[in-house]
Formats: structure tokens, sequence, C-alpha cells
């Protein structure tokens, strides 16, 4: 009958519902003990100077190593790490790893180009972020300029976070601040100005758009307003030449993506970015 159907029914979606929490809670576990383990290593993604044609810095990308399972990428983590609240334990082993391979760089001889690091707002509510860096400054001998945040649009204006103090103190520390996934997040112009960031990344929606019309136009407008608010701009997800030659005839500052190069382990880095770009004018000693 309809009511024993009902129960049915009820115990299926019951049954579906604790096995989303077993499920849920087990990789969670799994997390906790991926931190324990060290199991999340870092990749290198370099950001090319559009009219030099060099790597003017790279960005810091985490991923997990899972034993038997290869490379897990971030956006299926990430976001129960934030939940738990593990995101602050990522954070400082990410850092740490960064710094780790800097001085390693420097050990080396391999020219030290700065290196971005993704905050989660997490990390800005819930642990003393300006310590965590100082600390790492300091523990290993980094020169701050070497260091660079990047916070997306939208966690700046979810977590009003934005408004906090932190990021002045963290400039006075010499770290370069950069607004990620630009043009996603619905911040104010006046929002944006009180910032004072350094760096401006567009998000790669609007790259992948730029060849339709009025594309171009929202780009330039971007470009535009970062400049006059004294940002370097920097176009993410650049997948072909066009799109390079388009964003670099614009007036955009640096690029990053699959057309220069994927992010890709400490050791493969290419310190002159991708061999076939050719840029227009050939940069002077
Ligand atoms: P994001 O910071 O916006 O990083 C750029 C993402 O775009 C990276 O994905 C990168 O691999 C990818 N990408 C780069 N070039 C191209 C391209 O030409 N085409 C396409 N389709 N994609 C491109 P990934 O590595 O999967 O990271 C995803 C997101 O995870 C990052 O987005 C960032 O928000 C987050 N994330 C990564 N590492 C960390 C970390 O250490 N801490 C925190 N809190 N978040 C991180
Ligand atoms: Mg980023
Ligand atoms: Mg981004
Ligand atoms: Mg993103």
């Amino acid at each position: 009958s309809a009511k024993t159907e009902g129960k049915g029914s009820y115990r299926f979606f019951q049954s579906r519902f604790f096995e989303a929490i077993r499920t849920r809670l087990e990789t969670e576990l799994e997390l906790r003990r991926a931190l324990d383990l060290h199991q999340f290593v870092v990749h290198y993604q370099p950001r090319v100077d559009l009219a030099g044609g060099g790597t003017s810095s790279m960005e810091a990308l985490v991923r997990w190593e899972r034993p038997g399972q290869g490379l897990t990428g971030p956006d299926r983590f990430i976001p129960l790490l934030e939940e738990t609240g593990l995101i602050v334990q990522l954070g400082e082993q990410v850092l740490d790893s960064v710094c780790r391979q800097l001085v390693e760089w420097a050990a080396d001889g391999t020219t030290l180009v700065p290196v971005s690091v993704n905050v989660s707002p997490r990390q800005f509510s819930q642990s003393d972020i300006l310590a965590l860096f100082r600390d790492v400054i300091e523990r290993y001998g980094i020169d701050p300029a070497l260091l660079e945040i990047e916070v997306t649009e939208s966690s700046m204006m979810q977590e009003g976070i934005g408004e906090s103090a932190v990021f002045r103190q963290l400039r006075e520390l010499g770290i370069k601040l950069c607004i990620d996934d630009f043009g996603t997040g619905y911040s104010s112009l006046s929002q944006l100005q009180k910032l004072h960031f350094d760096v401006l990344k567009i998000d790669r929606a609007f790259v992948l758009r730029i060849e339709h019309p009025d594309g171009d136009a929202l780009i330039a407008s971007m470009i535009a307003m970062a400049h006059a608010l004294g940002m370097k701009v920097v176009a993410e997800g650049v997948e072909s030449r066009k799109q390079m030659q388009l964003l670099r005839t614009l007036g955009c500052d640096e690029g990053q993506g699959y057309f220069f190069s994927h992010p890709v382990p400490p050791g493969e880095r290419q310190p002159e970015g991708r061999r076939e770009f050719q840029p227009p004018i050939t940069p002077k000693p």
C-alpha cells in the first residue's frame, strides 16, 4: 500500500542519509591521517610576464599524494578541510613546504622568483596568520618579498575579512597581496580601493570568453580599473596563443595557464617559462 511504500522510502532516505554521514566521517579521518603523514605536496605554476616573456613568479598549488592512488586535486578536499577547520593545518604545511623549497632553490643556485600561496578565509578567522608568516620568515630566513598571499574575492566578501587589519600588517611585513578569482565575487570599487592589494587575478571564466563579443571589453575594463588602483593584473587560465596575444594587446601584465605550463613538481620547474613563447620585444639586460 501507499503507507508501507512511504515507510520504505523513508527508510531508504534514512539509510542514504547515514551513509552520507559515514562517508564524510571516513573522508575526514582520512584527511586527518593525510595531514599527520604529510601526504600533501606542492606543485608550482609559473606566472609569465606578457611583455618580456620571463617567469615573474609562481603559484603554489597543493595536491594530495594518496598512496596507490596518485594525485588528488584540491577541489576534491579543500571544501571538507574548510568545513572541519583542518585547512589551518594544511595552510601551515603548505607554507612550510614553500619556504623549505625556496631555501633549497637558493642553495642550489636556481633563480628565485616570488611564490604566491593560496590562503583560505578560515585561516584569517581561526588562526593567527600574521604570526604564521612572521615565524616562517624568521625560521627560514626568507626575504618576505618572495612571498605573496592570494585570497579569493568571494571569501573576502563573505567573511568580511576584507575589513581586517591583518592585511595592512602583512603588507608591513613585506608580503605582497593578491586578490584571486576576480570577477566572481561581487566586490565594490570602494571595497577594492580600501584593500590596497598589489595584484588582481582575473578569473579564468573571463579569459575563456575573451574571443566572444564584448568579452574583451569586460577584461579591458577590469585591467583599467586595477591599473587605476595601482594593481598589477594577471590573467588566469590562459590556454592558447590567441588568448595570450589578446591579453597582451589589452595591457594585461602577466598570464598564467596551460599555454605556458601546467602546475609542476618543484624538480620540473622551468625558470624561463614555456620555451615557444616569444615575447614581442627582447628584454634589455
Ligand atoms: P586557484 O587559486 O584559482 O588556482 C588556479 C587553478 O586553475 C589551479 O587549479 C590550476 O591548476 C588551474 N589552472 C591553471 N592554469 C589553467 C588553465 O590554463 N586551464 C584550466 N582549466 N585550469 C588552469 P587547482 O590546482 O586544481 O586548484 C584549485 C583551487 O584550489 C585553487 O584555485 C585554490 O583556490 C585552491 N587551492 C590550491 N592550493 C591551495 C592551498 O594550498 N591552500 C588553499 N587554501 N587553497 C588552495
Ligand atoms: Mg590562486
Ligand atoms: Mg584563481
Ligand atoms: Mg579558483
